[in-house]
């Protein structure tokens, strides 16, 4: 029973250490990490420039683009202010 507790582990590292290999190549430079503070997904930006900026456009980048949005239209202008 106990031996079985350290597999899940050496599972994962195997998985970890297949990764790093995957992405050893030039994609690991395109890995970046998710613009959307609640995302914390990892993608491989294979976009021209490497200019993108969220994991998915549909999941975060568009969500995102519309919070600003609103956050910006609620926000009265900063000189009205005083
Ligand atoms: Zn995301």
């Amino acid at each position: 029973m106990s031996s079985c507790a350290a597999i899940p582990q050496e599972a994962l590292s195997t998985v970890a250490r297949g990764a790093v290999e995957l992405l050893g190549g030039a994609e690991s430079r395109l890995l970046k990490e998710c613009d959307n503070p609640e995302c914390t997904r990892v993608y491989v930006d294979r976009s021209r420039g490497a200019r993108r900026q969220w994991c998915g456009m549909e999941s975060c980048g568009n969500r995102f683009k519309a919070a600003a949005y609103r956050a910006r239209k609620r926000k009265p202008p900063a000189l009205a202010a005083r």
